[in-house]
């Protein structure tokens, strides 16, 4: 059975995720922006946590794990290229690794670019994956220690997971996002569709995150350094698809 999730908004535009195995009660708790929404959810759901993933050592990612390591002393996980930046850790991964949740393998990626040593966690039995502030709905973490080529390998890394799969990311930044996308990929129906939907969900107050790997391939730009219309559009047609990537993410930083 897959995990259950639960997308738990934090601060004024994170999400942190719960990942919940019914048959054995174990909880993993996907990054702590802060303390509070997460104790609530919890306590909502009667779960207690059994493991905390962290993604990265951004403050937005992990202030909030002493207040909730009060309540629910749980096993932390995190990158080991990470370790002495991130809070205490009882288990150090690194890409390649995999180690388990309820029963459930959970497979760690390095997704370095937004930050060097940034982690992914994928769960292929529940089709899902922790990607934080590396692949974003819409969008993806912007290049604060890495370059655009470490980022564009990430992002090929997760694109390669199969359609289906779940794409938890980081933040609220979908429909900003979608505003920078159609100004390089302006002619795609399928983003087009989507901003649209994202328009909705945001007027009735719903969250665009998670979304699906199939959703991001279609309409995703820094997904799309291949796609002959947006190399047409930037005047880069057949370029090295890491050059596509470096001036797509560019264009976003100036836009
Ligand atoms: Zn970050
Ligand atoms: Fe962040």
């Amino acid at each position: 059975m897959p995990l259950e999730i639960a997308t738990i908004p934090c601060l004024s535009d994170n999400y942190a995720f719960l990942a919940h195995d019914a048959a054995n009660g174990q909880t993993a708790l996907v990054d702590a922006p802060e303390s509070g929404p997460i104790l609530a959810e919890l306590e909502a759901r009667g779960w207690s946590l059994s493991h905390v993933l962290l993604t990265h050592h951004h403050w937005d990612h992990v202030d909030g794990l002493a207040g909730i390591l009060e309540k629910h002393p749980a096993k932390v996980i995190g990158a080991a290229a990470d370790a002495h930046r991130l809070p205490p850790l009882d288990q150090q991964v690194s890409d390649g690794d995999t180690f388990e949740i309820g029963g459930e393998p959970v497979q760690v990626l390095d997704v370095s670019g937004h930050t060097v040593g940034h982690v992914a966690y994928y769960m292929p039995q529940s089709s899902v994956v922790f990607t934080a502030d590396s692949l974003m709905a819409l969008g993806c973490g912007r290049l604060f220690e890495g370059t655009a080529p470490q980022m564009w390998a990430s992002l090929s890394k997760l694109a390669a997971l199969p359609d289906e799969t779940i794409v938890c990311s980081g933040h609220e930044y979908t429909q900003s996002n979608a505003k920078f996308a159609v100004t390089v990929d302006p002619n795609n129906t399928a983003l087009l569709q989507r901003m649209a939907d994202i328009d909705r969900a945001r007027a009735e107050g719903r969250p665009t995150v998670p979304s699906t790997l199939a959703l991001e391939k279609a309409t995703n730009p820094f997904l799309r350094a291949t796609d002959p219309a947006i190399q047409a559009h930037l005047g880069m047609e057949n370029a090295d698809p890491t050059e596509v990537f470096a001036e797509i993410r560019a264009r976003k930083d100036r836009f």
